[in-house]
């Protein structure tokens, strides 16, 4: 099989690279594309041998597109346009602008790419914009299939649910499997047939409950009876691989005093945070805000595995602000470090930062990454 030249746009620090490799597709990066000026120089330092065009998408002519002659492109747009969190500007978002120049230049290009992979978050699947994907995949005559993944499906204890579009140029045709279930505790089935008509549909299955204190169980912080049945239920799902096998090396001189929570965290945040231990099965998404935000950004791990967290939360409520401090401290909570996430998202071990790049650069550019395993899979089941 002839190398596949494949464009990267929205390359950050190279996710869909490193998964393209793992695809053991024969295949060569011709032009990654990106312009943040840090994701740019940990890709560089990464992969010195790629030509990395450090400018904006919208900022290339369809002539520029043309010369690089590539059969594939995988793209992650950005995603603050669709989050739950952002907006949700969808195609009024100015960062949306580039992605529908991207849907405009495909019709016009000399060469219709073979493949295309996109990679965005939950919430892409029912905006404007996956609208405006469809229509122009289906005018250029595209087969393709949408689905929504979480790592967690291929046993790696790390939630990051996104939608992902897989598409065939006119000649070839697709064959998937239609359907695929999404083991994350958020049950997602997406589907289409080789027409290209497609559906998502969503069975979520987490509520907000307020009888929490029904439960008999000791509900440990303002989590709900759902939540704990959720947590219980993804850490004995024995397919899933436990946090410790993704873990660093926790010695003398490892520095990882560095990555215990502040005092002043532990007090504001102590019932907020997801708490996971090196046995646990499961953890949160990782944010581009890690590290500096606590609610919602992702697990902080409980590194004294011999205490339990229950005995700490217990009667956490009731204490002076001295003594909640010490018996929160018992628990050694601390971030996962960058190279942690690393793992847990499927980079390599080969994968490393400049020196230079701050551990909250570090945390921001992995939260705005992918899982490297998943996307690789799919560039498998798209080409082979
Ligand atoms: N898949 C990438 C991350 C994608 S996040 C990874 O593995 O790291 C989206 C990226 O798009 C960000 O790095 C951002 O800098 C870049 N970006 C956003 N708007 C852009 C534009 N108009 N032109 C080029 N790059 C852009």
């Amino acid at each position: 099989m002839e190398k596949l030249r494949v464009l990267e746009l929205y390359s950050g620090i190279g996710g869909m690279h490193y998964a393209l490799t793992e695809s053991s597709v024969p295949a060569e990066v011709v032009a990654a594309v990106d312009v943040n000026t840090t994701a740019n120089e940990i890709y560089k330092h990464n992969f010195p041998n790629t030509l990395l065009l450090p400018k904006t998408i919208e900022g290339m002519t369809l002539s520029d597109f043309n010369k690089l002659d590539f059969d594939m492109i995988l793209m992650s747009p950005p995603c603050q346009p669709f989050t739950r969190i952002g907006l949700q500007g969808d195609v009024s978002d100015p960062r949306t602008k580039s992605f529908l120049y991207i849907l405009e230049l495909l019709p016009r290009l000399s060469k219709l790419p073979r493949f295309i992979l996109l990679e965005n978050v939950k919430g892409f699947e029912t905006s404007s914009a996956r609208d405006a994907l469809i229509k122009t995949l289906k005018e250029c005559g595209y087969s393709f299939q949408e689905l929504m993944i979480s790592p967690t499906c291929i046993g790696i204890p790390n939630s990051r649910l996104r939608y992902f579009l897989i598409a065939k140029a006119p000649l070839g045709s697709l064959s998937f499997q239609t359907t695929l279930e999404i083991l994350d505790g958020f049950p997602k089935t997406a589907s289409s047939d080789l027409t290209g008509k497609s559906t998502v549909s969503d069975s979520h299955c987490t509520t907000l409950s307020s009888n929490m204190r029904d439960n008999k169980d000791i509900i440990y912080k303002l989590e709900t009876a759902q939540d704990l049945e959720r947590k219980r239920s993804q850490n004995s799902e024995e397919t899933v691989r436990r946090l410790q096998d993704f873990l660093e090396e926790e010695g003398q001189g490892t520095g990882m005093d560095h990555y215990l929570l502040p005092r002043k965290t532990l007090l504001r945040y102590a019932m907020l945070m997801d708490i996971v231990n090196p046995t646990c099965r499961r953890s949160v998404c990782f944010t581009k805000g890690y590290g500096h935000y606590v609610e919602g950004t992702g697990s902080v791990l409980q590194s004294c595995s011999d205490v339990e967290l229950e005995s700490v939360f217990k009667s956490l409520e009731v204490l002076s602000e001295e003594e909640k401090l010490k018996q929160l401290s018992r628990l050694k909570l601390r971030y996962f470090t960058p190279r942690e996430i690393a793992n847990l998202m499927g980079f390599p071990p080969h994968f490393t930062f400049p020196p230079n790049i701050s551990i909250k650069q570090q945390y921001r550019v992995l939260g705005n990454s992918l899982n490297v395993h998943v996307v690789a899979k799919l560039i498998s089941l798209l080409v082979l």
